[in-house]
């Protein structure tokens, strides 16, 4: 058993793990992937002091930085079941996918998230060659370009209005018959000079030239046509969904949308298990803002352990 374990290993699990470790607690950190959705991103530009890295190369320091301490690192281990402990200060189990199961005194759970995709022809083939997902991360990269955003909800909205002081033209593309985004947003965005709003329509595909994205063709609901539209960057706004399938049923509170419920402090409700990162209620999903929660939530679990000895 450990003191404190974490479960999952992008920038937030290994931010906790080398936060706990070096208090001097015996550590665990398992993850299904580790590295996380940092795996999947090319250049990074607002890592805070590193002016440019690219994905696969964080997450190979992230790696690197937790073997420099006494951690018990775990990979390809996927958590299915979290039984909290039945006293204040006793052990919490976590299940994983190969039947295996950890013990330890403090969680943090730091699972992550995912976007939802379109699951239309061309989104997974151009990925990170003109479809994006994050417009704090990437709309730089079309300064001065012709757009896309897919959805209209609160976070298409803001991306629009983000990107249009930034990129040629957007064109917001929502599939129900209006915007379901703040009033507020939604009448900004209507002011802006470049951007094109079209609702009832349906995104049916990608198109690109074999290394990039050239276009979109969506169907406009009410007349069933299907029209081109000429870009090079597609941003999908249809939701950030957190990682947190795993979880239901434990007693641990999710919020309606299944992010792991935090406070400032990283606690969740159930003493001794923190989380942070993509995976919970804090506002903004970033990289730096990961790390820095992940620190949190194991200050937190430090915290807990040296008020609760084990009963
Ligand atoms: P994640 O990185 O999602 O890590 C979650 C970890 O948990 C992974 O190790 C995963 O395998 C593991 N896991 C999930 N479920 C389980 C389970 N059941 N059991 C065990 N392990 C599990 N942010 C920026 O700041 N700048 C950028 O330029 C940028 N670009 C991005 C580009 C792309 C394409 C994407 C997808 C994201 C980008 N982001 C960027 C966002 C950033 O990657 C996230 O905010 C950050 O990785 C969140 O860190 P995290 O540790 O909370 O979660």
């Amino acid at each position: 058993p450990f003191e404190a374990l974490v479960v999952g290993g992008g920038p937030a699990g290994a931010a906790a793990a080398i936060y706990t470790a070096r208090k001097g607690f015996s550590t665990g950190i398992a993850a299904e992937r580790m590295g996380g959705q940092v795996q999947d991103t090319m250049g990074i530009e607002n890592f805070i002091s590193v002016p440019y890295t690219e994905g696969p190369k964080l997450a190979g320091a992230l790696a690197s930085h937790v073997a420099e301490y006494e951690i018990d690192a775990m990979n390809l281990l996927r958590a299915e079941k979290l039984i909290p402990a039945k006293e204040l200060g006793g052990y919490h189990e976590v299940v994983f996918d190969n039947g295996a199961s950890l013990k330890a005194r403090s969680l943090v759970l730091t699972t992550g998230a995912r976007w939802r995709q379109l699951g239309v022809p061309g989104e997974a083939e151009y990925q990170t060659k003109g479809v994006a997902y994050c417009p704090h991360c990437d709309g730089p990269l079309f300064k001065g370009k012709r757009v896309a955003v897919i959805g209209g909800g609160n976070s298409g909205v803001e991306a629009a209005i983000d990107l249009a002081n930034i990129v040629g033209s957007v064109t917001l593309i929502e599939f129900d018959t209006k915007l379901r985004a703040d009033q507020v947003l939604v009448d900004k965005l209507a002011s802006m000079p470049n951007v094109t709003i079209l609702t009832n329509a349906m995104t049916t595909e990608v198109t690109g030239d074999g290394a990039k994205v050239n276009g979109i063709k969506y169907k406009d609901r009410a007349t069933d046509v299907e029209h081109l539209i000429e870009l090079e960057g597609i941003f999908v706004q249809i939701g950030l969904v957190p990682n947190t399938e795993w979880l239901k049923g434990s007693g641990l509170e999710l919020s309606p949308r299944g992010e792991i419920v935090i406070n400032e402090k990283c606690a969740t409700n159930i003493p001794g298990v923190f989380a942070a990162g993509d995976a919970t209620t804090v506002p903004y999903k970033q990289i730096i803002i990961a790390m820095g929660e992940g620190a949190k939530a194991a200050l937190s679990a430090f915290d807990f352990l040296i008020r609760n000895e084990a009963p």
